[in-house]
């Protein structure tokens, strides 16, 4: 068989950035694979990038224009699937290993999608409500030939929300004059949602942290954690996961550290940031740095926050035992054999945080059927859903004697490089 020819895995660059960070886990498990090169090519390489310019009217009488982004990373599965950000700083390197690990995410949840992400460079602390529409509306009207139910479905992430999905799905529907509600999930109930939608990504992230638990032998109700981050994954993970017991010693947000070591109280901090939007004066706990967060006593610890907060500088100091990786690439590639050297368990993000695109498979599932299910049902099935996914990650990772990172990349990538062979290239 034709395998890879390079033999040494690509050389860490000084500064990491995510594509690069993929691209390095991808290549030890296209090796151990021994993928085809062709194959190999084909699935680093993403099959659309799209960039759009967004004029926009401000508030204010100017226009500004601001930059879309759309890249599809493979469609082998099924249609393509992933969530669109709102942030000043994104790049399209970054929305790329974004879209990948939608790639990865999807096949090792089982569930029939390819990987996408998108983005718009922009500052939605800044912009008016009337402003974040007119962006997402003109975004969507910009990627109408890209976006569709049968072929790329958006969905909510960093710094978009449900009243975000629900003007690309009203915009969407304008021009295909007929309401399309399965052309993006995350939406509000209320016009097509999930229950459970808000929650799945946190619920995802506990029933990882318990399955971790448990193969270390360690009991939830002793056990402590700290959670960087206080989105919707962050939130809700330390939610739940204080409901099974486990204690919350710590929580962060971009006002800061918040260290309690009685345990934070989540649902006080939650009902806080509602009103005040962060946690800045809500005196949960005694203010810490996030590197000292991170470097915490804990037993576990759930980055929930964004990229490359745990890197080869912090790493060695880290002292928790198992790392669930609630937000996307928090870990660099240079960090993981120093993690895998101190003996810590870590739950990839790719498995750890799945449980949001596995509820948005369930919300695609019920808008095309036009029959919603019970939470009861949507909360079954996401941890059955879960717990298979997890088995099988720790299973491929026992077979090739490497972390789960590895191995889930492996599961990830052996899957869709058979699908892609099965249904032949075209030409
Ligand atoms: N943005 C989420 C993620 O990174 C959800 C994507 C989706 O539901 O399509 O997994």
């Amino acid at each position: 068989m034709d395998t890879v020819v390079y033999k040494e895995p690509a050389p860490i660059a000084d500064k990491e950035n995510p594509f690069e960070s993929m691209m390095q886990r991808f290549d030890i498990a296209a090796e151990m694979l021994e993928l085809e090169r062709g194959v190999y090519e084909y699935l680093k390489t993403p099959v659309k990038q799209v960039t759009v310019s967004i004029p926009i009217q401000m508030d204010n009488g100017e226009i500004e224009v601001f930059e879309g982004y759309r890249v599809i990373h493979n469609d082998a599965l099924g249609p393509s699937k992933g969530g669109i950000r709102y942030a000043p700083d994104i790049t399209l390197d970054e929305i790329k290993a974004l879209a990948a690990w939608m790639t990865w995410k999807c096949s090792i949840a089982n569930i029939p999608f390819g990987g996408a992400k998108g983005g718009v460079k922009c500052d939605p602390a800044r912009l008016t409500q009337v402003e974040l529409e007119k962006i997402t509306r003109r975004f969507t009207a910009n990627m109408l030939d890209v976006f569709g139910p049968d072929k790329d479905i958006p969905a909510p992430d960093m710094n978009t929300n449900e009243q975000i999905m629900a003007w690309i799905m009203d915009t969407y529907s304008m021009h295909t004059r007929r309401t399309e509600n399965a052309v993006v999930t995350g939406k509000p109930l209320i016009i097509g949602g999930s229950l459970g939608r808000r929650e799945a990504t946190g619920r995802g992230v506990t029933v990882s942290t318990l399955a971790a638990l448990a193969k270390r032998g360690m009991n939830a109700k002793q056990s402590s954690c700290a959670v960087q981050g206080f989105g919707n994954v962050g939130s809700v993970s330390a939610k739940l996961l204080g409901e099974q017991g486990i204690k919350v010693v710590a929580v962060s947000d971009v006002s800061g550290g918040y260290y309690n070591k009685k345990g934070i109280d989540v649902t006080r901090a939650m009902e806080w940031v509602q009103k005040h939007r962060t946690l800045e004066g809500s005196e949960i706990g005694d203010s810490l740095t996030n590197d000292e967060l991170l470097e915490l006593d804990v037993d576990v610890l759930v980055p929930a926050a964004k990229e490359d907060q745990i890197t080869a500088k912090n790493a060695s100091r880290l002292k928790a035992k198992i790392i669930v990786e609630g937000a996307n690439g928090p870990t660099t590639a240079k960090a993981d054999p120093i993690l895998d050297s101190k003996g810590v368990l870590v739950v990839p993000d790719i498995l750890a945080n799945s449980g949001g695109v596995t509820v948005s498979y369930f919300e695609w599932v019920q808008d095309r059927q036009g029959y919603f299910w019970s939470l009861e049902r949507v909360n079954r099935r996401l941890e059955r859903m879960m717990h298979e996914a997890f088995t099988n990650v720790f299973r491929t990772a026992e077979k090739y004697n490497v972390s789960m990172r590895l191995g889930a990349y492996i599961l990830a990538i052996d899957k869709v490089a058979k699908t892609l062979k099965v249904r032949g290239i075209y030409a």
